[in-house]
C-alpha cells in the first residue's frame, strides 16, 4: 500500500471515529454474557444490513457440530444461540479473501461493588472506555467494521471477498467460531481484532476447561482425624496443578512461537464449591479449572 492510499484511509478512520465510538458504546451497553448474546447479534445484523452486506444469521444446531474436531460440550440452554456473518463480494474477484471475526460474548461482571462505574454503562475516562467487554473485544469488532467503512469512504473497493463474522462462546467452548467453519466460511486469511497489546500475533494457546470432583469421608468434626476432608484434598490437587503449570511453562521454552513469551501457560482454579456444614468434615468439593495448552 502506498503512503497516499494509507493516509486517505487513516483520514477516513479519523473522520468516522466519533460514530465508531458511539457504536462501540451502544454495543458495550448490551449485557451479552453467556447465553444472552442475542441482542448483540441483532445489532450486528442491523449494522451489516445498513451497510449493504449480504447477511447470514443462523441458529447454531449443536447436532451439526458435535462430531467436529474442536467441539466443546454445551451444558446450558443453547436454544437461542446464533452466528451472524456479513459478506462483501467484490465486483471482480481478483484479490485474496479475508475473514474478520469478533466474539460478542463477555465474561461475568464479578462483584458490582468493585466497579467504579456500572459494567454495562460504558464510560470514557482519560482516553479509555470502561465497561465489561469494551476491551475484550467489542471495541475490536466495531473497529473492524468501521475500518471497512473507512476504506469505502476513502474511495476504495477491496478486490477480495470479505466475511465479517460475529460469534458467541469464545470465552468458553469456541463453538461459535466452529459454527462458521461448519457453515462453510473460508478465506485466505483471518484477522481477529482481540486485545493483544496492540501487536499482531499469529499463534495462540488452546484452553482446557475441566472440573475436579473430590469425594471425602464425612464424619462429625470431633473425630475429624477419622474422616477425609474433601476441601483439603482439593487444595492439595490445586497445588499439584500449579506444579504442572510450571512444568508446561518450562516445555514452552522449546516452542517456536512461545519461547520468548513470559509464562504463556496459565492455570486458574476459577470456581470452588464444597461441603454443607461448618461443623461437618466436607464430603465433597468441586473445583472448575482452566489451563492453557500449546498449539499441537
Ligand atoms: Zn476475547
Amino acid at each position: 500500500m502506498n503512503a497516499d492510499t494509507q493516509q486517505r484511509i487513516l483520514d477516513a478512520v479519523d473522520a468516522g471515529f466519533d460514530a465508531q465510538l458511539a457504536t462501540t458504546k451502544e454495543f458495550v451497553a448490551i449485557p451479552s454474557t453467556r447465553g444472552a448474546e442475542g441482542p448483540c447479534q441483532d445489532m450486528i445484523g442491523d449494522l451489516l444490513r445498513a451497510r449493504g452486506y449480504e447477511v447470514d444469521d443462523w441458529h447454531i444446531n449443536v447436532d451439526d457440530l458435535k462430531d467436529l474436531r474442536g467441539f466443546g460440550p454445551i451444558e446450558h440452554d443453547f436454544s437461542r444461540a446464533r452466528t451472524v456473518v456479513g459478506t462483501y463480494r467484490p465486483p471482480t474477484d481478483g484479490g485474496k479473501s479475508l475473514i474478520l471475526q469478533g466474539h460478542c460474548d463477555v465474561v461475568p461482571t464479578g462483584p458490582l461493588d468493585m466497579w467504579e462505574t456500572p459494567p454495562f454503562s460504558p464510560t470514557i475516562k482519560d482516553g479509555r472506555m470502561y465497561g465489561r467487554g469494551a476491551c475484550d473485544m467489542k471495541s475490536g469488532t466495531i473497529g473492524a467494521l468501521y475500518a471497512l467503512d473507512a476504506i469505502k469512504a476513502a474511495g476504495f473497493r477491496p478486490t477480495g471477498r470479505i466475511h465479517f463474522q460475529s460469534v458467541i462462546e469464545e470465552e468458553s467452548t469456541g463453538v461459535g467460531a466452529l459454527s462458521t467453519l461448519q457453515r462453510g466460511y473460508r478465506a485466505d486469511a483471518c484477522f481477529i481484532p482481540e486485545p493483544t497489546d496492540g501487536k499482531m500475533i499469529r499463534s495462540q494457546v488452546g484452553v482446557i476447561w475441566f472440573r475436579l470432583k473430590v469425594r471425602g469421608f464425612p464424619v462429625h468434626v470431633f473425630e475429624a482425624g477419622a474422616g477425609s476432608n474433601a476441601i483439603m484434598a482439593a487444595y492439595h490437587l490445586i497445588h499439584a496443578l500449579e506444579k504442572l503449570e510450571a512444568e508446561w511453562n518450562e516445555r514452552a521454552k522449546a516452542d517456536r512461537h512461545f519461547k520468548d513469551v513470559a509464562h504463556p501457560i496459565n492455570f486458574n482454579p476459577g470456581i470452588i464449591k464444597g461441603g454443607d456444614w461448618a461443623s461437618s468434615v466436607p464430603a465433597w468439593c468441586d473445583v472448575d479449572c482452566r489451563i492453557a495448552v500449546l498449539p499441537g
